[in-house]
């Protein structure tokens, strides 16, 4: 069935390509509301690890669906995420809850949910909205699609980086592992797995900036809304 449409950039790409940095900016230089899909994934996974809820049992986390209630807010660009009235916003940026989300977000009933919510959120108004299956299975109709790349160990390298920026241990070794291990379980699954659309544009950022990006899609995105 076609669902009511705004205008929508959908992004999709690997695990630490960027993504949010580059869909969090293409947002602000369009004035447009960003949306980031896998934070909802992972408020999944946190309340059912809260839960002491085995994340390999699909009765019980099709059970926990009925008990969590997610909403997104959007002030000045950033987004706050929300379970059952908790701001989560935070807790949910653990490297525990980035290995587990990949878990979870493997189920069908889990993205059932969250997809349908996801359509709605794209209904009216102008979106850019990020994860691994938005150009291809929940907003198919997005007039820009952008699948974003760099090599494995580019990523990893990056999320090093990233890691000591913030004072943390990071070992290389183990972030490439764990990075393997969710490009695997997210490029495997059954449903819905991460693939580039068809008609996605392919962006390797390894050598650009996120700036140098971001300009891309904004360029994309002005020869669309101009056709609108
Ligand atoms: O993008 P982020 O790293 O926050 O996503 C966390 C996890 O959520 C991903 O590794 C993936 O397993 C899942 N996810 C998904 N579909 C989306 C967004 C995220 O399966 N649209």
């Amino acid at each position: 069935m076609t669902k009511t449409k705004g205008f929508a950039i959908a992004i999709d790409g690997p695990v630490g390509v960027g993504k949010s940095t580059t869909a969090r900016l293409v947002a602000q230089k369009l004035g447009m509301i960003y949306i980031d899909t896998g934070a909802m994934y992972r408020a999944v996974a946190y309340y059912n690890m809260k839960q002491k809820i085995d994340l390999t049992n699909s009765t019980k986390l099709a059970e926990s669906m009925k008990k969590i209630h997610i909403a997104l807010t959007h002030i000045s660009g950033e987004q706050r995420v929300y379970l059952n009235g908790e701001d989560i916003t935070n807790e949910i940026r653990t490297q525990e809850i980035s290995n587990n989300t990949s878990v979870v977000a493997a189920h069908k009933t889990v993205r059932e949910h969250l997809v349908a919510q996801q359509e709605k959120m794209a209904e009216t108004g102008k979106i850019v909205m990020d994860g691994r299956d938005i150009g291809s299975q929940v907003l198919p109709w997005a007039q820009v699609k952008i699948y974003l790349d760099a090599a494995i160990e580019t990523r990893a390298a990056r999320r090093q980086a990233d890691l000591e920026a913030k004072g943390q241990e990071a070992i290389y070794a183990c972030i490439l592992e764990e990075t393997k291990i969710r490009d695997h379980r997210d490029k495997t699954r059954q449903i819905s797995p991460l693939v580039q659309a068809p008609d996605a544009i392919y962006i390797d950022n390894s050598n650009l900036t996120t700036e140098e990006v971001a300009e891309q899609i904004v360029s994309h995105a002005n020869t669309a809304l101009n056709k609108i």
